[in-house]
């Protein structure tokens, strides 16, 4: 109340226009925002004049100085008065010539911003004058007539003390001093794509240059001077072409890296019609195509040139037209991510093969031993396998992909002394009959099954949608154009699980369990589980009994299941190995009892494709990524930890004072235990969001069941909410 009085009772502020001055720093401020930015500015006047060789010079990360020197065409002396004008430019004069600029610059506004928060000096020269002139400028006008000089060919442009008469941001970038590297990151990438340049960037005093490059023809070149040898060496060249003008009309080449290139940041290096831009969406396609196909280097390098229609691209929607918009954006997208997925497969098939060495002999052997698993001791001669997490799988998606191929290591000493060498003398293991599971059709009719049970809505959804967190314990948040959906984790994973045992049937590659677990104690486990009073002794003989019998039963099936689903289990009766089924994945070993005594029971062995189909559902359900066993320590599942503890006291001693039950003190909580389940917790997000998303967003078919049965529930549409937020 008192409040509103005070309101009511106030003289309304009177409203002036503000100094120009003023309004240009504020606007000066927007364009540029950094020192990078100045260069960035500076460069691209250079490329617009012509230039064939630019010059950079940086003190104090550029708040001291930035001298940009090139040796384009230079500066009329009639223009100098009003070069550093607001709204002066030689690049444009009607707004209809913004639909086809070609030039980099068109506002100008740079040089203007730039005398409104630094002291701005430039020296120029023209063709065919005998000497150049230098004039300095302040709040956009020139401080004194151009005086004669000497000058090189081209244009040097000074900004001194930028920022001096903004305190705030100055203090602020003075602590981030990273501002060199972003400049000299800027010039890296300019100088890989504007190859008939030659760059160099200096800090201001010292010999050599951090970035240097020559004028070249070939972009590898420049790349191999700029981001050195090993990034250059781990390049492919992709192309893409579209010219459908109902769909698209775009060229691409780029450059990106192969399995060979790891790093812990994407560098993703984008021009399109020669502007350094960003696009978030494509580089989000990009990163998830190389989360599926290459998980290993899932941080690519990325260089790559789009040219289009200038009529097609939007350059005037951001002030530092960083961010541009395109015409049919998603379709030139969804082209894109296409050609970079199957280059990455086929580079990726020809290095398994370049790197295998055949070696008669050791291959034989494998044939050899993979025939005796026909006879009753199937195992005796798989001790001599290589550790599974040196082989490499060849690409199960691809169909015509029927040769079983792994990397083998010649001995295990061999192997240890080389571990480091990815070039591993190998020898391939080939399928005793390579014809043999592309033929089942029951498998095939399986897949089929999957393909024409998809619904098609969500097919899109799933494509296209954006992993927002997970809501609780089951159900994670998307949202999808202007909707948000909860979708339930654990019945996707196990969908998908199922889909891909289907798909890399007889292809997979091996987990090696540290541990073999003897299948009969697993499944006693399993079993005691199950009853209705764990702790009572009176079922114990009989599930024993049930336990010895199932796992002899899967001792015997021990051929199928290592031939078919890479699940070894050895003569002891010990489950050793367990399927890749998602890269990056392993299941949580929590659950193999339960696993194990569903293959015990619950497959029937005789007919062929309902025992694929019950096998590839309980991996499914296996590899689930399923809430953790251990309450998630972060909401109400702390009481878990707390109980126990208290339990564990009233134990010890009877005689207790309750009392102590409402004195629960944080001391009490079972640290160890809260660690594990929280790490446990944090390894599922963190699979939900690089595993499961991206790769149902490539290989998912959602079944039609799941438009109903709650897995997918539209919770809000955005537009909604905005018209209710908008009355507030
Ligand atoms: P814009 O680039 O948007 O035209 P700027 O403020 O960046 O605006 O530059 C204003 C004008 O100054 C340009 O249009 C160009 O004619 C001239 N100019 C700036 N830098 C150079 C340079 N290095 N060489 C030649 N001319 C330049
Ligand atoms: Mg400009």
């Amino acid at each position: 109340m008192e409040e509103e009085e005070e309101q009511v009772a106030m003289e309304p502020p009177k409203i002036h226009r503000l100094d120009e001055s003023v309004v240009n720093r504020i606007a000066a401020g927007e364009v540029i925002q950094r020192p990078v930015s100045a260069v960035k500015e500076l460069v691209e006047n250079s490329f617009d004049a012509h230039s064939s060789s630019i010059n950079v010079v940086v003190k104090d990360g550029g708040l001291k100085l930035i001298q940009v020197s090139d040796d384009g065409h230079g500066i009329r002396y009639e223009d100098l008065p009003i070069l550093c004008e607001r709204h002066t430019t030689s690049k444009l004069s009607s707004f209809e010539d913004l639909q086809s600029i070609k030039s980099m610059g068109f506002r100008g506004e740079a040089l203007a911003s730039m005398t409104y928060v630094a002291h701005v000096t430039v020296t120029t020269i023209t063709k065919g004058q005998l000497h150049g002139y230098r004039v300095s400028y302040k709040d956009g006008v020139m401080e004194n007539e151009p005086k004669a000089c000497a000058a090189v060919k081209g244009t040097q442009i000074m900004i001194e003390n930028l920022f001096y008469n903004m305190s705030a941001r100055r203090k602020n970038l003075q602590n981030s001093a990273d501002d060199y590297s972003k400049i000299v990151d800027l010039l890296s990438r300019f100088a890989i794509h504007h190859t008939s340049v030659s760059f160099s960037c200096r800090k201001h005093g010292a010999g050599r240059a951090d970035v240097s490059s020559v004028a070249t023809i070939s972009r590898i070149d420049a790349i191999r001077s700029v981001y050195g040898v090993s990034v250059a060496r781990s390049l492919m060249k992709v192309e893409a072409l579209d010219n459908d003008p109902s769909s698209s009309v775009f060229q691409m080449d780029g450059f990106i890296s192969n399995s060979e290139y790891v790093a812990k940041k994407i560098t993703m290096v984008l021009f399109i019609n020669d502007r350094l831009v960003d696009c978030t969406a494509l580089k989000r396609a990009l990163e998830i195509v190389y989360a599926a196909t290459l998980p290993k280097a899932a941080k690519p390098f990325i260089y790559m040139s789009i040219v289009l229609p200038p009529e097609h691209v939007d350059v005037n929607v951001h002030p530092t037209k960083r961010e541009v918009s395109l015409l049919n954006q998603e379709v030139i997208i969804e082209k894109i991510q296409s050609v970079v997925e199957s280059r990455l497969r086929s580079s990726n098939e020809t290095q398994i093969f370049q790197e295998q060495t055949v070696e008669p002999p050791s291959s034989s052997q494998m044939i050899s031993s993979k025939d005796s698993n026909r006879n009753p001791t199937p195992s005796g001669s798989k001790s001599q396998k290589v550790p599974v997490n040196k082989m490499v799988r060849t690409d199960s998606s691809d169909p015509a992909g029927r040769l079983h191929i792994y990397l083998h290591a010649e001995s295990r000493g061999h192997l240890e002394k080389n571990t480091s060498l990815t070039a591993v003398r190998s020898s391939v293991r080939q399928r005793r009959n390579p014809k043999e599971t592309a033929d089942l059709s029951s498998v095939q009719e399986l897949i089929a099954d999957i393909d024409s049970n998809c619904h098609s809505g969500m097919l899109d959804i799933v494509r296209h949608c954006t992993y927002i967190g997970m809501a609780d314990d089951v159900f994670a948040l998307l949202q999808h154009d202007t909707h948000l959906y909860l979708a339930n984790i654990v019945s996707l994973s196990k969908e998908l699980m199922y889909q891909q045992v289907l798909r890399r049937f007889a292809h997979f590659n091996a987990i090696q369990l540290s541990n073999p677990a003897p299948l009969k104690e697993l499944i006693v486990l399993a079993l005691k589980e199950g009853d209705t009073d764990p702790e009572s002794t009176e079922n114990d003989e009989l599930n024993e009994k049930i336990a010895e019998m199932n796992s002899e039963l899967l001792k015997q099936k021990a051929d199928l299941l290592e031939e078919y689903f890479s699940i070894h289990i050895d003569k002891d009766g010990n489950l050793s190995r367990l399927p890749v089924i998602l890269d990056q994945y392993t299941p949580d070993m929590d659950r193999v009892p339960e696993f194990a005594l569903c293959l015990g029971n619950d497959v029937d062995w005789e007919e062929e494709k309902k025992c694929f189909q019950v096998i590839s559902a309980a991996l499914g359900n296996f590899y689930a990524m399923h809430p953790p066993m251990l309450p998630n320590p972060s909401g109400d599942g702390l009481q878990f930890y707390q109980k126990r503890k208290l339990f564990r006291n009233n134990e010890g001693s009877l005689s207790c004072n309750t009392g102590a039950d409402d004195m629960m003190t944080e001391d009490e909580i079972e640290h160890e235990l809260v660690a594990e389940a929280e790490t446990a917790w944090a390894q599922r997000e963190w699979s939900i969001q690089h595993v499961l998303f991206p790769s149902m967003r490539l290989f998912f078919k959602p079944p039609n069941s799941m438009a109903t049965n709650g897995t997918f529930v539209r919770v809000a549409s955005l537009e909604k909410l905005y018209r209710i937020f908008e009355r507030c």
